[in-house]
C-alpha cells in the first residue's frame, strides 16, 4: 500500500478552508431540532442515512451553479453573510479600535472613485525602484525586499520569487525557522508552463496576451515583444520548480541549508544583498523545500538580462496590486484570472472582494468582532469541555488497541498528552495597533497591512516557537491540523448549529462536532501522523509490526466499502478511502466514549422520543447529509480519499452501541455479524 507522506500542514479532511464562495443564502435557525429532518418511515437498521435525513434530502435542492449542497455549504453562506454585515456595520459606524481599522479598510476598498482618481500614481515609487536596478546586486536586493511571508505549507506557489513560512523545523520544536518555498509564477502551477498539450499551449498564448496588456497598462513600451520574453522567463522558472508529486512527500522538503550554502550551491543571486533587503541578514539556518527552484532561479538571476528581469518585476508589481488599482487594471486582471483561468464570467460585486480583502488583511480583527457577537466565552468553554472529554476518551482507548505494541502505545499517549487543541478563537489576539488604516487609501492600506504581517512573521524568527499559534480565522467555517507543531485548531465558524450548539443537547454535540473533532485527532495517530512525534518532529514512531497488524485489521473495512456501488459500473474503492474511513470509525467510537464520560454515570433525558444514545448516532448521521449531482458523486468516488456521505454515515455498522441504541437485529440490511465489524480502534 502506498503511504502518502503529507506536508506538515494539512487542511482538514472533511472541512476545507474557504471564505467567499458565492453560495445561495439560506436561513438556518440557530436552535436546530434534530428530529425535523428525519424520515421515521424508514427503519434505522435498514437505512440509517435516510432514516436520519429523509425529510432533509427530499426538501433540499442544489443551488444553481453548484454540484452539491450540505450543512457546510449552508454554514459558509450564513457565516459569510454575518461577516459581511459586521464589516459593513463597522464601515458605517466610524468607531475606534479594531472596528475602525476593519471598517476603514473595507470602505476604502469599495471606494472605486478614489482609487480611479489616483490612477497609477500609487505604484510610482516602486516602479522607480525597479527602474533604478542597475546591476545584479540591486536586482537581488529588490527581490529580497519583496520576499513573501504570507505563504505556508499548503501554498504551492508564492507570488514572488520565493516565499518564507516561519514555523518550527522538522527536527527542532523549540525554535522557529525559515522555511524557504519556491515561487515566482503567474500561472497557478508548474505544469501550466510545461505541459505540451494543445489546450495548455493555448492557455499560455492567452496568458502572454494578458502579460502584454498588463505591461501596457504599466506604461511599458513594446509590450508585445516583452510579454513573449517574460513568459519565456516564467517557463524557465517553472522548469526549476519541484514537480507536484514532491509536495506529497514531506521528507523531500526537509533540506536544511546554512546561510553559506546559498552562495556555494546556488550562484547567480547576490545572496548578501537578497537577505539584507529581506530583513533577515542574520538568519543562519534555513529549510529549503525545493532546492532545484533555489539553485535554478538564482542561476536565472545570473544569466538573464537586467532589462528582462525589470519587465518581469513590473508585471508582477501591477498584478499583485491589481485589486486596488484603477478599473482598467482590475478588469484586465479579472479577464484572465477570473474568466479564462477560472471560468467565472461575471466579475464579482466589488463588496465581495472587499470583504475577502478585509478578512485577508485583518483576519483576527474581524474574528474578534465575529466572536464577540456569535461565539462568546461560554460557547468556547463548552466546546473546550467537549474536547477534554475527547482527549480523555482517547487516553482510555489507546492502551486497549490490539494492533499497537506496548512501546508504540507509550509514544502515542505521550503524543496525545502534548497535543494542543485550539477551539473557537485564540487565547491571545494579534495586536493590530501598529497597523495604520486610512480611509480613502486602499492601496496604502493594502501595502501597510502586508508590511505589518511581514514584520510580524519575521519577528517570530527571534522568538521561541509557540505551539498554540492560531492558524485559522475564527470566522472561517473550518479547521486545521498541523503535525508540526502537534496542534489542531477548530474555528468558531465551524462550531455552530447543527454541528455544535453551545446551549443545546450534549448527545447531539458529541455525535456531530465531537465525532468530527475526534476524527481529526485520530489522524495524529494513523498513517498520516505516524511520521511526526509528540513535538511534531519527523521520524516514524510505529514499528513494522504495528503497521502490518494495522493493515491486517483494516482489510475488513476495505471489503465493506468495496461493496458500496451507488452508480452503474462504479463502486467505492475501499483502499482509496481507507485512511479516512478509519478516522471516521475512530472518531465515532471515541466521541461515543466521550459522550458516555460526559454523563458521569447519569442517564440522559429523552427528547422528541429519542434517548441520548439515539440522538448521538442521529446527529452523526445528520452530519453527513448531502445533496449531490450524479456527476459530482462519480467524481468523488473516482478521486476523493473520503467516501460518499451516505457510506460515511454507515460507519455506525461497526459500533456495538449503535446496535443497542436502535435495536438493530440480524436480518436488518445494515446488520453486520460481530465478527465482521471492524475493530481497529
Ligand atoms: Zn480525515
Amino acid at each position: 500500500m502506498t503511504i502518502v507522506r503529507t506536508t506538515m500542514l494539512v487542511a482538514v479532511c472533511t472541512l476545507t478552508l474557504a471564505l467567499g464562495a458565492a453560495l445561495a443564502r439560506q436561513n438556518v435557525s440557530d436552535a436546530h431540532d434534530i428530529a425535523q429532518d428525519m424520515d421515521r418511515s424508514v427503519r434505522p437498521g435498514d437505512d440509517f442515512y435516510h432514516y436520519a435525513n429523509g425529510e432533509w434530502l427530499k426538501t433540499s435542492t442544489i443551488p444553481a451553479g453548484q454540484t452539491s449542497y450540505d450543512t457546510r455549504a449552508i454554514l459558509v453562506a450564513k457565516t459569510n453573510q454575518r461577516v459581511r454585515d459586521l464589516i459593513q456595520e463597522a464601515a458605517t459606524a466610524h468607531s475606534a479600535g479594531i472596528a475602525q481599522k476593519v471598517g476603514d479598510y473595507y470602505a476604502s476598498f469599495v471606494d472605486e472613485s478614489s482609487i480611479e482618481a489616483k490612477g497609477m500614481a500609487p505604484l510610482a515609487d516602486e516602479m522607480a525602484m525597479i527602474s533604478a536596478i542597475t546591476d545584479k546586486a540591486s536586482l537581488s536586493a529588490y527581490l529580497g525586499a519583496t520576499l513573501n511571508t504570507e505563504v505556508d505549507g499548503l501554498t504551492g506557489n508564492a507570488d514572488h520569487i520565493f516565499g518564507v513560512w516561519v514555523n518550527q523545523s522538522f527536527t527542532d520544536s523549540e525554535h522557529y525557522v525559515f522555511h524557504l518555498l519556491q515561487g515566482g509564477l503567474g500561472l497557478p502551477d508548474r505544469d501550466d508552463y510545461l505541459a505540451q498539450s494543445s489546450k495548455m499551449a493555448a492557455l499560455r498564448a492567452q496568458y502572454q496576451s494578458h502579460i502584454a496588456a498588463m505591461l501596457k497598462l504599466a506604461g511599458v513600451f513594446d509590450s508585445e515583444t516583452k510579454a513573449a520574453r517574460v513568459l519565456k522567463l516564467e517557463v524557465s522558472i517553472a522548469q526549476t520548480h519541484a514537480p507536484d508529486s514532491d509536495a506529497a512527500d514531506v521528507f523531500k522538503q526537509n533540506n536544511p541549508w546554512k546561510r553559506a550554502d546559498f552562495g556555494l550551491t546556488a550562484p547567480g543571486m547576490d545572496w548578501n544583498a537578497y537577505f539584507k533587503a529581506a530583513g533577515v541578514a542574520e538568519q543562519s539556518e534555513f529549510i529549503v523545500w525545493q532546492p532545484t527552484a533555489v539553485t535554478g532561479t538564482s542561476a536565472l538571476v545570473g544569466s538573464e538580462s537586467l532589462d528582462l528581469w525589470k519587465d518581469y518585476l513590473r508585471l508582477h508589481l501591477i498584478e499583485h496590486y491589481a485589486s486596488v488599482l484603477p478599473k482598467a487594471v482590475a478588469d484586465q486582471h479579472f479577464a484572465f484570472f477570473g474568466t479564462i483561468l477560472s471560468g467565472v464570467q461575471q466579475m464579482p460585486d466589488r463588496s465581495q472582494d472587499a470583504i475577502a480583502a478585509t478578512n485577508a488583511a485583518l483576519g483576527q480583527a474581524v474574528g474578534q468582532l465575529y466572536t464577540q457577537r456569535y461565539f462568546p466565552q461560554e460557547a468556547k468553554a463548552r466546546a473546550q469541555a467537549m474536547v477534554r472529554d475527547m482527549i480523555a476518551a482517547y487516553r482510555a482507548r489507546i492502551p486497549n488497541l490490539t494492533w499497537m505494541s506496548g512501546q508504540t502505545k507509550e509514544k502515542a499517549l505521550a503524543k496525545l498528552a502534548a497535543l494542543r487543541i485550539g477551539v473557537g478563537y485564540p487565547e491571545k489576539w494579534i495586536d493590530y495597533s501598529e497597523l495604520e488604516v486610512i480611509r480613502g487609501d486602499a492601496f496604502g492600506n493594502t501595502r501597510r497591512a502586508e508590511a505589518f504581517n511581514r514584520l510580524r512573521n519575521l519577528a517570530k524568527l527571534k522568538q521561541a516557537a509557540d505551539p498554540d499559534e492560531w492558524r485559522i480565522d475564527p470566522q472561517i467555517v473550518g479547521a486545521v491540523i498541523v503535525f508540526t507543531p502537534n496542534a489542531e485548531t477548530f474555528s468558531a465558524g465551524l462550531l455552530q448549529p447543527p454541528f455544535f450548539d453551545s446551549q443545546g443537547d450534549t448527545a447531539s454535540n458529541y455525535g456531530s462536532a465531537g465525532a468530527g473533532i475526534a476524527h481529526e485527532i485520530s489522524h495524529s495517530f494513523d498513517e498520516l501522523g505516524n511520521i511526526y512525534d509528540a513535538q511534531g518532529r519527523l521520524g516514524n514512531w510505529w514499528t513494522a509490526e504495528d503497521l502490518a497488524k494495522y493493515h491486517a485489521a483494516a482489510e475488513k473495512l476495505v471489503a465493506q466499502f468495496n461493496g458500496f456501488c451507488p452508480l452503474a459500473d462504479l463502486c467505492v474503492n475501499g483502499k482509496q478511502v481507507l485512511t479516512e474511513n478509519i478516522a471516521d470509525l475512530a472518531g465515532l467510537l471515541t466521541a461515543h466514549d466521550a459522550y458516555v464520560l460526559s454523563l458521569q454515570g447519569k442517564t440522559d433525558t429523552v427528547i422528541n422520543g429519542l434517548t441520548g444514545e439515539q440522538r448521538f448516532f442521529l446527529a452523526f448521521a445528520q452530519r453527513w447529509r448531502k445533496a449531490q449531482s450524479e456527476s459530482a458523486l462519480s467524481r468523488q468516488i473516482k478521486n476523493d480519499t473520503h467516501s460518499p456521505a451516505e457510506y460515511r454515515c454507515d460507519t455506525v455498522r461497526n459500533v456495538e452501541a449503535w446496535y443497542k441504541a436502535y435495536q438493530v437485529m440480524p436480518g436488518d440490511k445494515l446488520y453486520l455479524k460481530p465478527h465482521d465489524r471492524v475493530g481497529i480502534w
